[in-house]
């Protein structure tokens, strides 16, 4: 999970990638980079931490030019160092070339010990660096030829976006697993993981980038190719599930959407007599808003949310989850006590997250606590990028929803049905990449 925008402009782009990339924050908080042409060359800056923590007013001022790419990353694989972030660069027919990618490769530790059998020296860990070098190699003066090439050895998820000289260059795997959208401000084009990006340097999101599509952006306009192969686009769901900002329209699916008619779909495959549905904030939000107005239930805030912690998800202990959910999200005694709750979350990974609040939800005085979930229950790990954890931590994996409902101590447990899912986003389940729920995998991660 990362995030990636490009912009090609006849102004300066580096202050527009700024705020593009602080619009995807939540895609990656680990690091942040950029690389803009200035004509002659591309000039780089890359940082860990946020966006706002990366760049300063004079760093942006270093970075002048027309056509740039910026990042953010989530490091999931291949771990968190600095020689990890993005953009990468490098070297094609004697230009420079910069890559950022939001994506997982399954076939990386195939492609990266052969590309080391014949002589290959890597600087990275990130599976990035093998789509680099792979277009570089493959390049002989035509930049589609070399990703095309390379997109028939590359397996996987992922949304690329890279600065070849004075063009910006896109290209999304077949199945479309990450989000790719492309928009444009006037005469600039930008592409980007998510429409908010777009939106609010002042644009307007056209289209999205297709599954399999190759787009080549400079001065004279935007040139599609495609790479042709039998997949089928099969978009993540978890995107809508939980990943993707609320306002964004992702494959013709509005995220917030999609999230409400989970909460009413919910409500129709589990209804719950209770006192008040309770989001657990903010991805809780719009399904609890779903759920509460299909069943005329009152929805109330019983859980205040830390808007200054950062993830809670991949602390590296159990412990340090604990600790991370409660200084994370605190129950409202006042809207609680006495009252038989809902409580409405979008996915059960470990379940710490659930035990903890069913727990202080209780001691905050709530008389019920039962919980309802706006995803199928995680059981298998995802290879395309999100982070889910080894199958063994996934709880769905290893407990039955009873166990998982006593594990957690709730008065009562629900998941919404696949099918339901799916018909959230008024597509058939096949259209959608749905490993993390059912193990369908759309790319063979035993490649790994
Ligand atoms: P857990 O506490 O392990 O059961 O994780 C479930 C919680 O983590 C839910 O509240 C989700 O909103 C959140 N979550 C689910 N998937 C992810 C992810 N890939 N990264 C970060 N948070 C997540």
């Amino acid at each position: 999970m990362c995030g990636v925008i490009g912009i090609c402009s006849k102004s300066n782009v580096s202050t527009s990638l700024f705020y593009g990339m602080n619009s995807l924050q939540h895609r990656g908080q680990e690091a942040a980079g950029m690389a803009v042409y200035d004509g002659e060359e591309i000039r780089r800056t890359r940082s860990m931490g946020l966006v706002i923590d990366a760049f300063t007013e004079e760093k942006l001022r270093e970075l002048p030019g027309t056509i740039g790419i910026g990042h953010v990353r989530y490091a999931t694989a291949s771990g968190s160092h600095d020689y990890n972030i993005q953009p990468l660069m490098g070297f094609i027919g004697g230009e420079m070339i910069a890559l950022a990618s939001d994506g997982n490769l399954v076939n990386y530790q195939i492609l990266r010990e052969r590309l080391e059998e014949e002589g290959m020296m890597f600087q990275t860990t990130s599976d990035t660096e093998v789509i680099l070098y792979l277009i570089t190699r493959y390049y002989d003066g035509d930049i589609v030829e070399a990703i095309k090439k390379t997109m028939k050895v590359i397996r996987g998820a992922y949304s690329v976006t890279a600065l070849v000289k004075d063009k910006v260059v896109a290209f999304r795997d077949p199945h479309g697993f990450r989000p790719f959208v492309l928009g444009r401000d006037g005469d600039d084009v930008i592409v980007a993981s998510e429409n908010a990006a777009i939106e609010i340097i002042g644009g307007e999101m056209t289209r999205n980038v297709e599954a399999g599509e190759i787009l080549v952006i400079d001065g004279t306009g935007i040139h599609s190719d495609r790479f042709e192969s039998e997949a089928t686009a099969r978009n993540c769901i978890f995107e809508y599930v939980y990943f993707a900002r609320n306002d964004a329209t992702l494959d013709d699916i509005n995220a917030y959407t999609f999230r409400r008619r989970c909460g009413e779909i919910l409500w129709e495959e589990a209804p719950c007599d209770v006192d008040l549905v309770v989001p657990v904030p903010d991805s809780g939000i719009p399904s609890a808003i779903g759920y509460a107005q299909a069943a005329g239930i009152p929805y109330g805030e019983g859980l205040v949310k830390n808007r200054y912690m950062g993830r809670t998800f991949i602390k590296p202990t159990q412990k340090e989850r604990e600790m991370a959910v409660k200084l994370k999200l605190n129950p409202l005694v006042d809207v609680v006590k006495g009252k038989s709750i809902v409580l409405l979350d979008d996915s059960i990974v470990r379940g710490t997250t659930s035990r903890n609040l069913i727990k202080r939800l209780r001691d905050a005085g709530a008389r019920e606590v039962h919980m309802r979930i706006t995803s199928p229950p995680v059981a298998y790990s995802c290879y395309y990028g999100i982070d889910t954890p080894n199958r063994k931590n996934l709880i769905a994996a290893n407990q039955s929803i009873q166990e998982i409902e006593e594990n957690i101590g709730a008065d009562s447990l629900a998941f919404i049905s696949l099918e339901g899912l799916a018909k959230a986003g008024k597509k058939d389940v096949s259209e959608y990449c749905t490993a993390c729920f059912d193990g369908d995998y759309p790319v063979d991660p035993t490649l790994i």
